[in-house]
């Protein structure tokens, strides 16, 4: 065993470990287990009901084991007596196909045996709230563009801090924390790395960011779209692809005759990830309010930040991709309740289907969308709904030859079921609108 978590306890006085997975729908679940319990837990797994969290399985199912990851422990710098881990879920002795960490590991085996390295970072928006979610939590935050509004930034500065901090200590480099361009809204950003370490710790960043608001007695939110008028909470990923050492950078072209600094490899990538977006976006966009986000109207900043066409451009923040530098590129689809590790294993496996297939994402567009859209002629649109995206993903092949047939059932049963749940409910929209038909 490489790791020996018993011996990491003894040396960095750890009492006990969280033994977590996030489920289909991105919730975060976890056994706490003492110190004492951790070498048996690291060979057998720690044991779960599988049909308790968003997993597709009934109540006679076996026992599901989370092995947990020992790459993935990270010491929580608030409470440094626990370890938190990052767990792949087994049942009768096999990897649970349709669980989203193993589904990102299976696509990034699938780079690594074509000789490609994924690297990827994530810009985690979120806002913070009152104790309900109702309200923004600083009354005072009223600018009509309040983005990098440094008053508003610096009251919330006590807690903005405990995150950067925790962040330094963890050695994430952090290098800019700013307010957003919603009321209420921040975002943080640290170093990108490769995608697994990235997903580990997105997932762990809500977990950090949620917890630690609520020591200063706030509440964080990551959902899509909290408030109607103001800009959403995106959740942007960065993504090249570098050769199998991770010294080159396979995505880079200098001679790019776009002049946008992309190899031809980068530019496959983009194909697939532009041929299959209407489906990918059940994934990218994984709730109800999600398409409140990206189909929204003018937010009261001047901008709703998410895109609504699959497009791609240069450096202009309009599009579904954004290529800000020479090399990467940034897709601005998903948002604040993407599943950190299906989301990567989405665009991996449509980048990958995109290289395999020589798929070409067409020319670059340089206009402005929200202004202009009549000028990116033939864009296609992003789904309007949930349901929408639900099908499309249950009717995509290259994804489901991708992700595999039991993952994609699995999520799009269980999101139908969730859809169904929202359309029994009777709204005041409803209500306004057909009382008197
Ligand atoms: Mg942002």
């Amino acid at each position: 065993m490489a790791t020996d978590l018993a011996k990491i306890a003894k040396s960095k006085k750890i009492e006990y470990f969280l033994i977590s997975f996030v489920d289909l729908f991105g919730v975060l679940r976890a056994k706490l287990v003492p110190a004492r319990a951790i070498g048996e837990m690291q060979g057998e797994g720690a044991g779960f009901a599988g049909f308790a969290a968003w997993l597709d399985m009934t109540p006679a199912h076996p026992d599901m084991f989370g092995v947990p990851d020992p790459d993935s422990l990270i010491q929580l710098p608030w409470q440094p007596e626990i370890g938190w881990l990052a767990a792949d879920l087994w049942m009768d002795g096999q990897e649970v196909e349709a669980s989203p960490r193993v589904a990102l590991k299976r696509q990034l085996a699938r780079a690594e045996a074509a000789g490609y390295r994924v690297k990827t970072g994530v810009e985690c928006e979120y806002f913070l709230v009152d104790s309900d979610g109702t309200a923004l939590s600083d009354p005072r935050d009223i600018q009509s563009k309040p983005c990098y509004d440094q008053q508003a930034l610096m009251r919330r500065y006590p807690v903005i801090k405990s995150i950067c901090d925790a962040m330094l200590e963890l050695g994430w480099g952090p290098y800019q924390n700013d307010h957003e361009d919603a009321n209420g809204q921040f975002e943080m950003n640290w170093d990108y790395d490769d995608a697994l370490k990235t997903a580990d710790r997105h997932v762990f960043f809500k977990y950090m960011v949620k917890t630690l608001a609520e020591q200063h007695e706030l509440r964080a939110t990551f959902m899509p779209k909290p408030f109607a008028d103001l800009t959403g909470n995106g959740c942007h990923a960065h993504v090249s692809v570098w050769n199998k050492t991770g010294s080159k950078n396979l995505f880079l072209d200098k001679k790019d005759k776009q002049e946008l600094g992309l190899s031809a490899t980068a530019y496959s990538f983009l194909g697939g990830i532009v041929h299959n977006a209407e489906a990918l976006t059940a994934l990218f966009n994984p709730t109800v309010n999600s398409y409140k986000r990206i189909n929204g109207a003018v937010t009261r900043s001047g901008a709703t930040w998410s895109p609504n066409t699959v497009t791609y451009s240069g450096n202009n923040r309009t599009h579904m991709i954004r290529v800000p530098d020479d090399g990467r590129f940034e897709l601005r689809l998903m948002d604040g309740a993407a599943n950190p590790y299906l989301m990567q294993a989405g665009f991996t496996a449509a980048g990958l289907d995109g290289i395999d297939n020589n798929r070409d994402p067409g020319r670059a567009q340089f206009n402005n969308m929200y202004e202009e859209p009549h000028k990116a002629k033939g864009a296609k649109q992003l789904p309007l709904n949930l349901l929408d995206a639900i099908r499309l993903l249950d009717k995509s092949k290259p994804l489901r030859a991708a992700l595999g047939d039991e993952l994609i059932d699995a999520y799009v049963k269980l999101k139908t079921n969730e859809w169904r749940d929202y359309a029994a409910h009777l709204s005041d929209w409803e209500r306004k609108n057909t009382l008197d038909c």
